[in-house]
């Protein structure tokens, strides 16, 4: 049994294909250097220095497991009808394979865009906590989850902290305008300015210019502009779709004994009985679980309501939806908080929430069962 990547799902394929077969050797092989560990708190804890403990298991945990961790560990190419993998040149056959490649970010296609940092790797997050160290004025592009969590993160370390996005407030266009008004709250909490509505059109040594014609000062610019996931392996003989591999249910391709899960797959949803794209931490443990299983001859399926949650300074925001669109959202403020519901042709498709964890686990019950939103919320 081979896993391709190190992230949450190739680390829980291999850990549940290990607790169904004990017998089948089991190999990880991982383009990264360091030993597996969480991403959320690289943006979070580990950004502002309060933490240095990312591991996500100890070293001692995967020869327990008899699982062989291979780091720097690139694979090049696979070999379907072989059933092999080529690293470093060398072939290494397989029964079952999982792929978990996972993603890595946009490049920033501007002039000048390789200058600004990325968050993506243990690796990013070291760099990006260095060169923080020495700056005092940061901007940051994009004003998706990971874009907000870091600069509310580097605000709370002292700096002074800019977020410049397309949208008038963050995440206006995924998640509706009174969903963004309440995230822009959370920024103008712990001191983050916003430009909203803008682009960036160049990053030059005298600042990033752009298109309503200003140019910001900054001596730290940080790319969060999104992700593109790691399918270029699957090119030759796997289906894609939305650069993406399919898979069914049980995470299966359409080729005998090759898996795919996490941010890389397009995974049918038992539940939601639709194909969703995905970049949550716990789905892409939960689908390296259904996978590993389903390659040591379970019956595992993915039929979970999507979801994760952030942290935007000391505030949490939890969400649990379908995420491939809504028909209208609805606010509701709570004591210290805010829901946000989200439905279609009459059923929930989504809840966002801070600070309403009733609401949360309300709103996975009802998404689950297609029900209707509180009337409360209307
Ligand atoms: C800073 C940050 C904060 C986040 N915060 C949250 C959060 O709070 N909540 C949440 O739900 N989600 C969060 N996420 C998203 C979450 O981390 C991802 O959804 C999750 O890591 C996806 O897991 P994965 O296993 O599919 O892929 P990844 O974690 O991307 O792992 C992919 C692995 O594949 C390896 N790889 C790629 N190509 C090859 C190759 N050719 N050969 C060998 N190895 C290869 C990579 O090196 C890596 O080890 C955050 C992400 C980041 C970057």
């Amino acid at each position: 049994m081979i896993v391709i990547g190190s992230g949450p799902a190739g680390v829980s394929a291999a850990e549940s294909f290990r607790q169904y077969n004990d017998e089948l050797p089991v190999s990880i092989f991982t383009a990264d250097p360091d030993r597996p560990y969480t991403r959320p708190p690289l943006s979070k804890e580990y950004l502002r220095g309060e933490t240095d403990d990312v591991d996500l298991h100890p070293p001692q945990w995967y020869a327990q497991r008899s699982i062989d961790l291979v780091r720097c560990a690139t694979v090049e190419d696979i070999d379907l009808a072989g059933r092999g993998l080529v690293v470093d040149g060398t072939t290494h056959r397989y029964k079952s394979l999982v792929i978990a490649c996972g993603a890595s970010p946009t490049p920033l296609p501007v002039p000048g865009g390789e200058h600004a940092l990325q968050l993506r790797s243990r690796a990013d997050a070291d760099r990006l906590r260095r060169v923080a160290g020495g700056a005092s004025n940061v901007l940051i592009i994009g004003a998706g989850f990971i874009g907000c969590e870091a600069a509310a993160s580097l605000a709370m370390r002292g700096l002074v902290v800019s977020v410049v996005a397309p949208d008038a407030a963050p995440q206006t266009q995924r998640l509706g305008s009174e969903a963004g008004e309440r995230l822009l709250g959370l920024l103008h909490e712990v001191g983050v300015r916003y430009v909203g509505g803008v682009e960036v059109e160049a990053i030059r040594e005298d600042g990033v210019v752009l298109d309503n014609g200003t140019t910001m000062d900054a001596d730290l610019v940080v790319a969060a502009t999104g992700v593109q996931p790691s399918s270029d392996l699957a090119a030759d003989g796997l289906k894609v779709d939305q650069s993406r591999i399919v898979v069914g249910a049980d995470m299966a391709t359409s080729v005998d004994g090759v898996y795919a899960a996490g941010d890389v797959a397009l995974a049918y949803n038992a539940t939601a009985r639709r194909h969703l794209a995905v970049e949550h931490w716990q789905d892409a443990v939960d689908q390296g679980a259904v996978a590993g299983a389903n390659a040591a001859g379970r019956d595992a399926t993915w039929d979970g309501v999507p979801g994760f949650w952030t942290t935007i300074g000391e505030a949490t925001v939890k969400y649990h939806a379908w995420g491939d669109g809504y028909g209208f959202s609805r606010p509701v403020d709570r004591g210290g908080g805010f829901t946000v519901w989200y439905e279609s042709a009459g059923a929930t498709v989504g809840v966002l929430t801070c600070n309403a964890d009733q609401d949360y686990e309300l709103g996975e019950h009802l998404i689950k069962e297609k029900k209707p939103a509180p009337l409360g919320a209307r």
